[in-house]
This record gives C-alpha cells, structure tokens and sequence, in this order.
C-alpha cells in the first residue's frame, strides 16, 4: 500500500463521494467538505440514472452549434440558451464551437467508452458490495426515434459504436416493443438498441453512498463552505472555510458547476457552465416501459424506477440559478403522449419538477487530474450529461494518481489545465 496521505475532497456531489470512496479505500485519511446539509438533493438525485457506454459521442459534436442555434428560438426544444453579456460565458461558448468537429468526436469516443465501461463495472462491484441496494438494472438503453431522418442519424452512430466495441442495433417498431417486453404501446419508427447500458435509482444511490463514506472513516464536514485556498511553494497548503482553516497533504475540486468559480482565486482557468435540466417522477404510473429509453428527437430521457417511472431533460445554459421555467417543464410533458400514446398531461398532474445543474465544459469532457500550477490540487468535475456514468472511474482515477500509480484510463484529453 501507498504512504498514506490526508486528502480534502471538495463538494459532496456524486463526483466528491465517490472520491472519498475510494481514496478512503486506498487507506487514506480523508475529509469531505460540502456548503449543504446531507439532505440536500445533488445533481445525480435527480437525474435519469443512466449508466451509459452508448453515450460515446461527446455534447460538443458536428452540427451542435447549429442545432442549438435553431433550437434557441423555439420554446418547445430540448435546449435553452440565455444570451448574455458575461465574458467566461462568451468564452466558453467559443470554445465549444471550435470543439464541435470530427476530430475532436474521433479522438473522444475511444476516451470515453474506456471511462464508461470501466465505470459499469465498478458500480456492479459497488452494488454486490452494498446491503441496501440501490436498484441496479442491466436492461439497456433504447433510443426511440419517431422520424426516419433521426432513425439514419442514429444508425450511424450505430456504426461507431461498433467500430468502437459497444454493440448496438438498428431495431423496427415490432422489433423494438419486443425488447422491451412491458407491452408499453410505442409510436415510433423505429429504434437503437444499446444493450450494454445500466440503470440504477439514484435516489436510493445516493443514501448509500454517503452511509459508505461514513463507514469507512470519511470525516464529511456538512454545511461547510469552500471560501480560499491557502498555497505554499507551488502547493495548495489548506482550504479556508466557513468552519476554519484546514490544512492537508491534497485537495479535489468536485464543486460541480462552481468549480470554475472556485479556483479563480488560485489563478486557474477551468471554463464550465451549468447546464440545467429538469426531471418529472411519476410515483404510480398507469404503465411503465421496462427498459430506459430517450426520446430522441425531444431529448427526453425516460428511466423506470423500481415502481416508479422518471422522465428527464432539457439543456438549459442561464447561468447558475434556480429558476424552473415552465415552457421548458411543459416541453417534456407534451412530449411524452407524441412517443407513449396511453400517457396524457393527466398523468403529470400534481407532479413538482425537480431541476438539476449539469456541470459542462466546453469540449464536453470531463476535468480529470492534477493542475499543472498545483500538483496537489486534481480536479473531477465538469461531467455534464455523464456525471453519474462516470462519477466510480473518476474516484479510482483520482485515487490512482493521489497513490502515484499509473491511471487505468489515458487521461490526455481530460486534463484540467486545457484550456488554460
Ligand atoms: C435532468 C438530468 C438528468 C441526468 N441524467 C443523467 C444520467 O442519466 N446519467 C448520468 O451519468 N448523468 C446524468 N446527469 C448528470 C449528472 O447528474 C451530473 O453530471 C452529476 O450529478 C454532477 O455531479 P457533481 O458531483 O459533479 O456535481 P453536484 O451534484 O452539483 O455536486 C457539487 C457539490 O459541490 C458543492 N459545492 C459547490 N460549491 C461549494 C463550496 N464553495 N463549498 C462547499 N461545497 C460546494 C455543491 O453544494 C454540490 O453539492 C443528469 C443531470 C440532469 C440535470
């Protein structure tokens, strides 16, 4: 075993438990820090709860910049973006559209099937593992199309996919209700079957996970707040918070959409924007599919949840704040009865959504490992739309670089000084 090291993990999100998981697991002694109480609702408590290695291809892709720009005019789209005069927006956003090419999606895809696949595997570790269980379920992904111009796009993700390894198939409508098995009825034209992909309750995850912490020794300090950072040559020597100094050997950024904004102070420059997406659970549906599927046309992500089903979505760039708006929580109910005839607006009655901030870079991967100005400071955050897929690889990462050893995963393009 590894000298063993005193480890403060920044934000007490998916991504900070399961780095305290597993620095805690290397023998080290760690504190976790996080602004909320343990009954805050984090991003992932929400969120459809997809374990995706059929999510290959990076946010930033050929042909994002001009979908959102088409998108943003209308209300009904699954995407938001509220101009604004703010600099590391205007900054971001540029960035974003010069990672939108092939290169970029041919040099990530091989990167993030390695994380995805890594990273479902430690969850059906983490689950045989866990007493309490937390609903994983290894039925697939189906990506439900209704038009034949969406069913073409797909299918040629099909193909990279498995040029990549990750098997996919094209399926017909008949074909596709048979996957699914529940006899939920379906209007579509047709499908993409990933059957490599998970699912799990993240609302039963998340107890869990900070139950885990707390067993294995993790002082988590709630209602914490990160403040400052105090350096001493070349090295973070301690956090300054609400609760006082405290020093220790190294420190991990998993502040989510704040991450950026966190290390501003240390000179660093980690671009990220909140990405807000909204969530509606049904806690009795009248049907429910028995396998996840995403609207593709709509983006809207449908995930059964032991006896409950949950519909999720949008990509909503405002900046941090927690403004639900409606037209863009209607765009999901609407939504639902175009793909899942039985469903009407009825269904959704009486049902409070629930928002979420995805934090997103501008290159659509995450920021994995040490800063190059602080050695002792390695960020794992900016996961966007794949924060809970990859939250167990990027704890072992953080984890194998804080031990010295080599990284189980090439780390090249997710490094956090890139766009410095
Ligand atoms: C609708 C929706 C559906 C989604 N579905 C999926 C899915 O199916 N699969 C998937 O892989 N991903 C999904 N995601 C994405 C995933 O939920 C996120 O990427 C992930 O939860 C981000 O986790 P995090 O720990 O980085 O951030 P957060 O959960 O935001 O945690 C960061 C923490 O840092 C704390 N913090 C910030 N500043 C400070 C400070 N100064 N001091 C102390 N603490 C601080 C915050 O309070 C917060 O608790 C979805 C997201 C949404 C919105």
């Amino acid at each position: 075993m590894a000298e063993s090291k005193h480890l403060v993990v920044c934000g007490g999100g998916i991504l900070g438990l399961y780095c305290a998981h597993y620095l805690a697991r290397d023998g080290h002694r760690v504190t976790l820090i996080e602004r909320h109480g343990p009954e805050h609702t984090t991003c992932a408590e929400g969120s459809a709860g997809y374990i995706s290695p059929s999510h290959v291809v990076p946010l930033a892709a050929p042909g994002m910049v001009w979908m959102g720009l088409k998108w943003m005019f209308n209300p009904r789209s699954p995407f938001y973006l509220k101009p604004r005069l703010d600099l590391d927006f205007i900054r971001w956003g540029v960035r974003f559209a010069r990672s939108c090419n092939a290169a970029h999606v041919a040099r990530s895809a091989p990167v993030l099937r390695d994380l995805c696949l890594a990273s479902r595997e430690l969850f059906v570790e983490f689950s045989a593992e866990d007493a309490g269980g937390f609903e994983l379920e290894r039925a697939g992904l189906l990506m439900l199309c209704q038009t034949e111009e969406a069913l073409g796009h797909e299918a040629e993700l099909v193909r990279l996919a498995n040029e990549l390894g990750v098997e996919a198939k094209v399926l017909d409508p008949r074909q596709t209700a048979e996957v699914d098995g529940s006899g939920v009825q379906m209007r579509v034209a047709g499908s993409v079957f990933f059957p490599i992909d998970a699912h799990l309750t993240p609302t039963l995850l998340m107890p869990r996970l900070r139950a885990r912490v707390a067993e294995a020794g993790v002082d988590v300090k709630w209602n914490t707040e990160l403040r400052g950072w105090r350096t001493f040559g070349g090295r973070v020597a301690a956090v300054q918070t609400s609760a006082g100094e405290i020093a220790a050997d190294g420190f991990v950024l998993a502040g989510g959409s704040w991450s950026g904004e966190l290390v501003k102070s240390l000179g660093l420059t980690l671009p990220m924007q909140a990405g807000k997406g909204y969530s509606l659970m049904l806690p009795a549906p009248r049907r429910s599919p028995r396998i996840p599927a995403i609207f593709v046309e709509k983006r809207i992500a449908v995930t059964p949840m032991g006896r409950t089903l949950r519909f999720g979505g949008t990509m909503e760039l405002s900046g941090i704040n927690d403004t639900i708006r409606p037209e863009r929580v209607r765009q999901i109910v609407e939504s639902v009865p175009e793909y899942y005839p039985e469903f009407g607006p009825d269904d959704f009655a009486g049902v409070q959504p629930w928002f979420g901030l995805r934090p997103v870079s501008p290159d659509g991967m995450p920021y994995i490992g040490p800063f190059a100005k602080f050695p002792n400071l390695y960020a794992a955050c900016g996961h966007a739309m794949l924060g809970v897929t990859l939250a167990p690889i990027t704890g072992r990462l953080v984890a194998e670089l804080v031990g010295g050893r080599r990284p189980s995963v090439a780390l090249d393009l997710l490094h956090p000084d890139r766009f410095a």
